[in-house]
């Protein structure tokens, strides 16, 4: 039997895509857009979440901050809600 050398078959994380990231940066995009204009991104290489801290700068979308978002989207809807 010879291994066959077919690419390689199907690895779905593939680490060179790290590698670009860390020379090119991020490919962002946005996975979510909140009411409160707080938005969430996907990185299209690394598939890695963010979202914008409070200066605006990319940050890792950890549970944490998904669950501040969206505490403050439901607080920032309740909010807007009262005076329409
Ligand atoms: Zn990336």
């Amino acid at each position: 039997m010879k291994p066959t050398n077919l690419k390689t078959e199907k690895s779905t994380n593939k680490p060179f895509n790290h590698i670009t990231c860390r020379i090119f940066g991020h490919k962002y995009r946005i996975t979510k857009r909140y009411e409160s204009n707080i938005k969430e991104f996907e990185c299209a290489h690394c598939k890695k979440q963010y979202t914008l801290d409070a200066y605006g700068n990319y940050t890792p979308l950890t549970d944490k901050l998904k669950s501040i978002n969206e505490m403050y989207e439901n607080f920032y809807v309740k909010k807007f809600s009262h005076f329409s």
